[in-house]
């Protein structure tokens, strides 16, 4: 159905050769595109004045005889036509520069009607103004006498020119275009029918049809899309069939209930729903989606005790090195005393050692492997891989998370990350996963309470924060921007402040510095030392961003706070907090730009982290947002899934609907879909 509609544009009247490689350029690959290539406005140039009502500086449109034409050149070759036109009213001059053509467009005693912005040359005239014939037996209004169309276009297509192209196509094809919503979904929607929707959008009878047009195309994109998504799940499920993992419920119920902690009740259900697709047999493929601190390891834990009890192995990926030593002390606390085999693969092993684990892990003598992007490399072979978990998903490429995956025979992914994702960009970049939301944190928790101080309070933190480390056995992280001090930077530095502060200010209190150029094995130790309390303020760059997880750390000062991005700043802010314990995030910053003081303030005003991420969203836009540009949800074309999200949802809950049926009506749409978007896929793989 439809399937003319993928055809190149190349084969449509009107594009040559050189405006092909143009449309390609402007992202226009297919007639489907063309079509889906709407105007970013539209000017109303249906309302005809009388010659004596045209004013200066006013875009106006009249009807008109042309009454004398004359041509000339002036100075430096500059080719001028000015063309006379009246009505009952009076007289007004056009003028266009350069544009020879325009001898052969126009004869005296022709009607015309003519656009254009009136200015004051000595007497009221129209520069280069639009126009079309009337008296000619076929004449049609395109650029003038009508709402007109303006497109996003670039040097070699003008406006004209793709005018003419859309009416062209829109001409021939519109009747051919055969309607794949059911009556049902459209009237329930009010979306309008799909010839309408194409006309209405291009060259709309009234502006209130535009909208609706454009709104039409907007759920018919999204449409298609979630259409798209489920067909690859069905793909997905029918030929990647899954491991089903054998599970004896009632060890799995001790396991749980011997944690060090209560599950809390959304923990309880991400691990129910991950427990269900392990056993089923088609393959897990599912996002773990929880705020800072709400506890998605202990959940990833589970779902490693099923795959081991079925005498599987499961991998865990973690984006720094430190984070994986952090996960392999948390993991084996809770699984070593049953005797399952965890083992670390570290980036700067020694040969010996790293044969030895290899062998482990192709043998099955290891049952969990815990590592950085380590655990990709070539020499690593599983003897049974099932499980495969990434965590902080959001800081790995597609690749490496295919390169892991892949080391099984289709094991069962779970992808966690910590940047809550809004839902809406959820469906749009993870819109064939499944996903689960550890929407609570454990119970308990305080909210960490956040301040903002400039520079003048500056003392009485650092008094506060040795207050609170030698009453208690409490603990201090102080972030700076820079790693050292560098000539020409105003920006503090972890070591020059780590020198200054701990042999003053904290004179006897236990500090030590980290960051990102520091050896592995120095990070390392430092951090084991702030883990145990043997450092009790720890100087860092954001490297202490990504899930460290101390719970006796209760401060959090950021210095330069304006310097990075609020879901930055929130992750930072989910170092502590972490216990019971009264928690505190002190912001310092003097920065009076407007952008900076608004994401503190916010950060100030809310724990909330999905809110945070919307406000993320709306202060920097969706292009920033981790990982959106590598999805391409920029990539569609009418819809916008910030802005239409209602659509959006409504659209993927009719999709879904419409998608258990298996009639042809339906089975045409979704195989439209998968044509549409695998042509997306081949076009952008070039
Ligand atoms: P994140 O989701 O940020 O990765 P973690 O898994 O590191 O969070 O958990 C944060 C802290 O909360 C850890 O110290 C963990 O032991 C603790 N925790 C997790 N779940 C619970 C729970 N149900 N009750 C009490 N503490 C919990
Ligand atoms: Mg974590």
């Amino acid at each position: 159905m439809n399937d003319f509609l993928l055809n190149s544009v190349r084969y449509i009247k009107g594009v040559g050769p050189a405006k092909y490689g143009l449309m390609r350029k402007m992202g226009i690959n297919t007639a489907y595109d063309l079509l889906n290539y709407l105007p970013r406005k539209y000017e109303d140039r249906s309302n005809f004045l009388k010659i004596r009502e045209i004013r200066e500086n006013e875009n106006v449109t009249f009807i008109a005889r042309v009454v004398s034409t004359g041509y000339r050149r002036i100075r430096g070759g500059k080719e001028i036509a000015n063309v006379a036109f009246s009505d009952e009213t009076g007289i007004i001059c056009g003028i266009w520069f350069n544009q020879p053509y325009i001898k052969n467009v126009f004869e005296e005693n022709r009607e015309v009607i003519i656009s254009g912005r009136a200015s004051k040359y000595g007497k009221l005239q129209l520069i280069n103004p639009e126009y079309e014939i009337l008296d000619s037996e076929d004449y049609e209004l395109i650029n003038t006498g009508r709402i007109v169309p303006f497109y996003s276009v670039t040097e070699g297509i003008s406006q004209k020119v793709l005018r003419r192209i859309i009416k062209g196509l829109l001409d021939t094809h519109l009747k051919n275009i055969k309607e794949y919503l059911p009556p049902a979904i459209m009237e329930k929607r009010g979306i309008c029918g799909i010839g309408d929707a194409y006309s209405n959008a291009h060259f709309p009878e009234t502006a209130s049809k535009a909208s609706a047009a454009r709104k039409s195309l907007a759920f018919r994109e999204f449409f298609l899309f979630h259409a798209n998504i489920l067909n690859r799940k069905k793909k997905l499920n029918r030929t990647l069939k899954g491991i089903a993992h054998g599970l004896n419920e009632k060890l799995f119920a001790d396991f749980i209930s011997e944690l060090p902690f209560a599950l809390t009740g959304a923990q309880k259900k991400a691990v129910l729903s991950i427990k269900r697709d392990m056993l089923a047999d088609v393959r897990m493929n599912r996002l773990l989606q929880g705020d800072v601190g709400s506890g998605k390891t202990v959940v990833a834990v589970c779902a490693a005790y099923i795959a081991v009890r079925d005498g599987r192995q499961a991998a865990f990926m973690a984006p720094t090195e430190i984070l994986a030593e952090q996960h392999m002390n948390t993991i084996s606390a809770m699984l070593v005393q049953r005797g399952i085999r965890i083992a670390l693969m570290r980036g700067n092993m020694k040969p010996s050692e790293r044969r030895n684990i290899l062998g482990k892990i192709a043998s099955g003598e290891v049952d969990i492997v815990i590592g950085t992007h380590a655990l990709i490399g070539e020499d690593i072979k599983f003897r049974d891989l099932s499980l495969v978990v990434i965590d902080e998903q959001h800081k790995f490429g597609v690749v490496q998370r295919e390169k892991l995956v892949n080391k099984g025979v289709y094991p069962d992914t779970l992808v966690m990350t910590a940047t809550p994702i809004p839902r809406t960009l959820a469906v749009t970049i993870y819109g064939d996963m499944d996903v689960s939301v550890i929407n609570a944190l454990p119970k308990g928790r305080v909210p960490v309470k956040t301040f903002h101080i400039t520079g003048k309070k500056l003392v009485d933190a650092y008094d506060f924060i040795k207050r609170k480390v030698i009453k208690s056995e409490e603990q201090a992280y102080i972030v700076y921007p820079a790693v050292e001090d560098s000539d020409g930077s105003e920006l503090k530095s972890v070591i020059n402040m780590y020198r200054k502060l701990s042999g003053s200010v904290f004179a006897g209190i236990e500090t030590g510095f980290v960051h990102g150029k520091l050896k592995t094995e120095t990070k390392e130790e430092i951090m084991k030392l702030f883990m145990n309390g043997k450092i009790k303020i720890l100087f860092a760059t954001s490297i202490i961003e990504v899930g460290m997880d101390n719970p006796k750390a209760t401060i959090i000062m950021i210095e330069n706070a304006e310097r990075y991005g609020l879901s930055q700043l929130h992750q930072m802010r989910g170092r502590v907090g972490r216990n019971n314990k009264e928690s505190y995030c002190i912001l310092l910053s003097d920065a009076g730009n407007e952008q900076a003081v608004r994401r503190i303030d916010a950060l100030v005003k809310t724990n909330d982290g999905f809110k945070i991420a919307e406000m993320d969203l709306i202060l920097r836009g969706p292009g920033q947002f981790y990982g959106v540009k590598q999805h391409g949800i920029s990539d569609f074309r009418v819809a916008d899934p910030f802005k239409d999200s209602e659509l959006l949802f409504q659209s993927r809950y009719d999709a879904k609907k419409m998608g258990m049926k298996n009639d042809d009506f339906t089975r045409d749409i979704f195989s439209f879909a998968a044509l549409l978007y695998d042509r997306d896929k081949r076009i952008s793989d070039v």
